[in-house]
C-alpha cells in the first residue's frame, strides 16, 4: 500500500454518513456512530412521504448533535408504484397481511437510500454506511433483513470498485432493546423527545395508535419495566 493510498485508508476509516430520517431508530444509529466514529455526516432523503415535519426534525437533530446535514430530495421513488407513506388516498395497513406486506412497504427503497448514500459517502471519501434497518421485531420487509443489507454491500463493492462497510446496530435488536442502547449512549431524553416516528406526523410519543406508535411504545414500555425491575433490585 502506497502512502496515498494508506492516507486514503485512514481518512475513510474514520467517518461514516448515517441514513438519518429523524425517527427514533436512525436517530439512535446516529449518536452510535458519533461514539464509532470521528466524522459523522447525515443524509435525510426524502420521498413524497406523507409528512415533511421529518426532514425538520432531522435537521435540528443533526445541528444539536453537530454534524453536517445533507437533504435528498428522491421524490421520483414516490412516481414508481403506490404505497402507502406516499399515497395520502390510501389507508395504512395496521397489522402485516398473513400473504404479502403492510401498504406502507415501498418496494426497493432501500436499495434506492444506499445507492444514493454510497453515490455520496463516496463522493466524501467516506466508505462507512449507517442505517437503522432491524429484521429482530418489525413487519418482515425484506430491504431491512441483514442478508439484504449483505447483499447490497457486495454489489455497492462491485458497482464503484470500492471497499464500503455497511453498519447495522439495531439489525438484531428488538424495540426495548434499541431504547436500552439509545439509554446506554446517554440520549434516552433526545431519542424519546425530539424523534419523529408516529405515521401520522406527531412527535415524541406520537399518536399512540399508528402501527409504528405501538411498536415505538410497546417497546419504550418494555424497556422502562425492565429498568424499573432492575433498579429495584439493585435497591434491594
Ligand atoms: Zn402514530
Amino acid at each position: 500500500m502506497n502512502t496515498k493510498e494508506t492516507n486514503k485508508s485512514m481518512q475513510n476509516n474514520s467517518s461514516a454518513l448515517v441514513l438519518h430520517s429523524g425517527g427514533q431508530d436512525s436517530t439512535t444509529c446516529l449518536f452510535w456512530a458519533l461514539r464509532q466514529f470521528k466524522e459523522v455526516r447525515t443524509l435525510c432523503i426524502t420521498y413524497g412521504q406523507r409528512h415533511s415535519l421529518e426532514v425538520e426534525v432531522a435537521r435540528k437533530i443533526a445541528t444539536g448533535a453537530g454534524v453536517p446535514f445533507q437533504l435528498l430530495n428522491a421524490g421520483v421513488i414516490s412516481h414508481l408504484a403506490e404505497n402507502a407513506l406516499t399515497c395520502p388516498k390510501m389507508i395504512m395497513d395496521e397489522d402485516k397481511p398473513a400473504d404479502s406486506y403492510p401498504n406502507t412497504f415501498v418496494p426497493g427503497r432501500n436499495l434506492l437510500f444506499l445507492t444514493f448514500a454510497a453515490v455520496i459517502a463516496r463522493s466524501y471519501g467516506i466508505r462507512h454506511l449507517v442505517m437503522g434497518v432491524s429484521q429482530a421485531d418489525y413487519s418482515g420487509y425484506p430491504d431491512c433483513r441483514d442478508t439484504f443489507i449483505h447483499s447490497a454491500n457486495v454489489t455497492l463493492n462491485l458497482a464503484m470498485d470500492e471497499q464500503f462497510v455497511i453498519h447495522t446496530p439495531l439489525m438484531w435488536l428488538t424495540k426495548a432493546e434499541t431504547w436500552a442502547l439509545a439509554d446506554e449512549l446517554g440520549v434516552f431524553d433526545i431519542v424519546r423527545n425530539e424523534t419523529l416516528t408516529c405515521y401520522n406526523g406527531i412527535l415524541a410519543d406520537g399518536c399512540g395508535n399508528c402501527p409504528s406508535c405501538k411498536l415505538r411504545k410497546a417497546g419504550l414500555d418494555e424497556y422502562l419495566a425492565a429498568k424499573q425491575r432492575r433498579q429495584k433490585t439493585e435497591q434491594g
